[in-house]
This record gives C-alpha cells, sequence and structure tokens, in this order.
C-alpha cells in the first residue's frame, strides 16, 4: 500500500493534501524535540482542525501519557466529538496501542504519523522506559467499529524524525 493511500475510507474529515500532512508531522517535531529539553522523551503531536489549523500541542510527559494520548484526552474535554470528527491527530510516531486506543474513543477522524514503530523499536530496543509494543497502529485503529483515516509512514521525513531518538535510548542490550 503505497504510504498516503487510506485504508479506511472517506469519512468527515475535511480534505489535506501530502504536503500539508508533512509540514503538521514537522510541528509535532518541533514538540517532540522541546520535549526532550524539558526532560520528557522525544514523541509530539498536534491536532489539527477542518481548517488546517493547529489546535492544539502536547509533548510525551511519561509513560503512561504518551504524547497521542494526552492530546486526544485534551481533545475530548475541549471539543464535542462530532467536531473532533472532522479533525486530525498528527503524530511524529506510529502511535501504540494505547495511543491509538485513545484516539479511536476521542472520536478523532483522521491520524497522521511521520515514522512507522519498528524503525523506533530498532532504536529502543528492551529499553525500559520504552518497551516499545509491536503493533500496528492500523491493526487497532481498524478493529474498530468506525473508519478512522489512518495516513502513513512517510519515508522521506524519517531521518530527521528519528534524530532525536537516536542518542536518546540505551537498550540493556547496548549498554
Ligand atoms: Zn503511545
Amino acid at each position: 500500500m503505497p504510504p498516503n493511500e487510506t485504508r479506511s475510507g472517506a469519512n468527515a474529515a475535511i480534505g489535506m493534501t501530502r504536503n500539508q500532512m508533512i509540514a503538521h508531522i514537522r510541528a509535532a517535531d518541533v514538540v517532540a524535540r522541546d520535549s526532550v529539553v524539558h526532560g520528557h522523551h522525544p514523541f509530539g503531536a498536534v491536532l489539527v482542525g477542518p481548517d488546517n489549523v493547529i489546535l492544539m500541542r502536547q509533548g510525551n510527559i511519561n509513560t503512561v501519557r504518551h504524547a497521542e494520548t494526552e492530546l486526544a484526552r485534551r481533545a475530548a474535554d475541549a471539543y464535542p466529538p462530532e467536531f473532533l470528527w472532522t479533525c486530525t491527530l498528527v503524530s511524529t510516531g506510529e502511535s501504540c496501542a494505547m495511543c491509538a486506543g485513545t484516539i479511536y474513543w476521542a472520536n478523532i477522524g483522521r491520524f497522521v504519523y511521520g515514522y512507522e514503530e519498528a524503525k523506533l523499536l530498532a532504536l529502543t530496543g528492551d529499553d525500559p522506559e520504552n518497551p516499545t509494543m509491536h503493533l500496528a497502529a492500523r491493526t487497532v485503529l481498524g478493529s474498530g467499529q468506525k473508519k478512522i483515516e489512518v495516513h502513513g509512514p512517510f519515508p522521506e521525513l524519517e531521518d530527521e524524525l528519528l534524530a532525536p531518538h537516536r542518542d536518546f535510548w540505551k537498550p540493556r542490550s547496548r549498554a
């Protein structure tokens, strides 16, 4: 499947071009890099409204408060589900099962991510701070009863998005 193809089909979310997705992924990357400066893991996400304007930004907080989960919960507190169905959550990396599940329950209509989980796993290894789950976000979101659009990965962004991860993780196998 081409990286920009939608598996789930059309929904209520307003169209977003590939270039717009890339710009939003880069905005999420700024948040991810800022998270490290503040002592957190290098993950970031943004919520984009139907007019393609960024409504919220969120970096990683801790092991159970990932950027996307935290952002989806804040979004669900701030906006009605009908509006969130027209919104997009954009993340630097492919979301874990917890985050994809929260995006689903928050009723956010589209999910865009930069690099795939397997690329992160190759860097985090068995680091106890990030025992990455090897489970595709499309598998989680595709198991629900509503068709949330999924776009990603964007291989042309992989190098710049994974840069903050390269020296961050210390797998025991490499220690
Ligand atoms: Zn997560």
